[in-house]
Parts: C-alpha cells; structure tokens; sequence
C-alpha cells in the first residue's frame, strides 16, 4: 500500500508556525515511506478565504521545502464532484430533506436544555418505515441530513490518542448540504479524502469530534476510513498589558507572525523545519538534526501526546546551530 497524506488549510487567515507544524508530519511520514503527500486547499468558506492567505500557504510550504506530490486541490473548484456524490446518496436513501426552520430549532434547543438535555436534532424529518413525516411547507428549501447509524458506537486507534470511541446516540444527523445546495465542510473532506484516496490524516486535534462524523459518512460511501492521527495544539506565552503571564492556544490575535515573515527575518528553512519538528515530535534526546535524519526517523509512534509550548528563543537556538 502507498501511503498518501495530506495537509488541507484553510486560508482563512494567513498560516503561522503552529498551523504548518499540521503540514510537516504528513509531508515527512509521505516522506519516510515514499508515499504521496497532497496540498488541498479548504476554501468553501467564500467570506473568510482570501488569495493572500493561499498565498503565504504556498510560499511558506515552497519555502520550508514542505513538497507536495499532487494539487493544489482547491475546494471550490470540485463543487460538481460533491453535487455528484450528494446525488448518489439521495438516490441510496443516505440523506434526507429536513424542513425544520432555525426558529424551530432554536425553540427545540431551548426546551431540551431546560429539560437538561443536550441539544440534539430530534429526527422530526427522518424517514422511517411505517412514520408519517410532517407535511412540507410551502416556500422552504431543505437542508439535506445524513442518516447516521442508530445504536453502536465509532471507534477508531488514533495514532496520538489512542482508541478512542463515540456512541452513536451522540452524533446527530449531520446536514450536509444547505438549502441552496452547497455541501458542508465534514462531507467535503470525506469525498476529498476518499477521492484522493488518503491514507493517513494527521491534523490538529480540534477536528476530533469531527471524526466520528467523517468515519461514518465513509462508511454510508461504502469506504473504510484512513488512519487518524490527531496532533495535540501548539500553545503559546501570551503576556497581559498588567504584565500576567498565560498560555493560550497559538493564534494571529496574540501575535504569531506569518510563516513568510521567518524567511523575510533571516531564518533558515532547515532551522525552521527542524524546530517544528521537535515540537510535537521526538527522537530520544536529539534536538538539532537536518531534514534528511527528520524523514530517516520519523514514524507516527513517536508524535507528542500533550500540547507543545511555541518558544522563540529555543526557535533561534535550533536556527543558530544550522
Ligand atoms: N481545513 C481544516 C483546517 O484548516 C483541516 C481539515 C482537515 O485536516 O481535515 O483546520
């Protein structure tokens, strides 16, 4: 088997250290067994994404010798695909037409939290043998759900988190379409992911409880799953006008910088990539290595299961010794 990986942003904002960190795991296992590694650009959220932040996306990762064997694929451009598969699974009973309107679901949502419940779609609209559905309003578009699996659980061994496994009474009938028709994010990714026929997702660890949704959708597609490895967040020092010292999660508001401005301040990409390396990975105790003793050593076994603390001295240390 070919191992084929991928890393997928989405330009939304532009890219910083700890979002190309998501890209150099897949691109250095798709390295170390000689697979694929695919660039897939994430870009159906029209209103956030821009061409500068594909921009930095694809400098940063030219720059930081980050390769990719196949794409850009670019979300926006394989709307049809999805309108094709939408299609099939209507035609397979996998999806059906809910008419429930926001009004009615946020009064649905109240009442279970007052209940104490959590919030969940009630399958007001689902199909079933021998059940009445409501009669359609007139003037409404539908969004399409999924028919999620009744009963049982999802269970998968994720490479970092090891196994772990999600009832399905916790997962709703996801909508995947929206009433105009545009498909939504977690069924995009399976059809990118069964399509370019990846066969390990590495990503952040926020898109976990998204998991079960995609594991299940691949099946309903008559796929298995990839493997799952989900990457702990970069975390970094965020200092308060009183002078308070936290940690928050890496981010654009508290001050990480684009890739690019790395390579605009002088650092090399070598140094880059082996800091970032060793920031949610290890080997032993060996903190400078070049990219080639990266691809060498690297396997999935040893990615860190706890989050990793960004530091700019330590950046500059490991950039000084290459
Ligand atoms: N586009 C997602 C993000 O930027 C990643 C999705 C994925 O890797 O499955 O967070």
């Amino acid at each position: 088997m070919t191992v084929r990986t991928r890393f997928a942003p989405s330009p939304t904002g532009f890219i910083h250290l700890g979002n190309i960190r998501s890209a150099l795991y897949p691109w250095a296992f798709a390295r170390a067994e000689k697979g694929v590694f695919i660039l897939r650009i994430e870009d159906t959220d029209v209103e956030r994404s821009s061409q500068e932040a594909v921009d930095v996306i694809l400098e940063g990762m030219a720059w930081l010798g980050l390769t990719h064997d196949e794409g850009p694929f670019y979300q926006m451009q394989r709307m049809p695909r999805y309108k094709e598969v939408l299609e099939q699974m209507k035609a397979q009973g996998l999806v059906y037409p809910c008419y429930m309107s926001v009004a009615e679901l946020d009064a649905l949502r109240e009442k279970q939290m007052a209940a104490k419940q959590k919030p969940r779609y009630d399958g007001t609209w689902r199909p079933e043998p021998g059940k009445t559905l409501p009669s359609v309003p007139p003037g409404v578009q539908p969004v399409l759900r999924f028919r999620n699996p009744v009963g049982g659980a999802v269970v998968w061994e994720d490479k970092v988190k090891g196994r772990i496994e999600i009832s399905n009474d916790e997962l709703d009938d996801l909508v995947i379409a929206r009433p105009d028709g545009t498909p939504t994010y977690n069924f995009c990714v399976v059809v990118d992911d069964i399509d370019m026929d990846i066969t390990h997702v590495i990503r952040g660890d926020d898109h976990v409880n998204n998991t079960p949704r995609q594991i299940n959708i691949f099946r309903a597609l008559g796929k298995e799953p990839p493997v799952y490895a989900h990457l702990p967040t970069v975390l970094q020092e965020v200092i308060d006008p009183d002078g308070t010292k936290r940690v928050e999660k890496m981010s654009k508001r508290h001050g990480a910088k684009p890739v690019t401005q790395y390579r605009e301040e002088g650092f090399l990409a070598d140094g880059v990539v082996n800091y970032l390396a060793r920031l949610g990975w290890s080997h032993g105790d060996d903190e400078v290595f070049s990219r080639e003793q990266f691809i060498e050593w690297f396997n999935l076994d040893h990615l860190g299961k706890s989050a990793a603390q960004f530091d700019d001295t330590k950046l500059r240390w490991v950039n000084a010794q290459h």
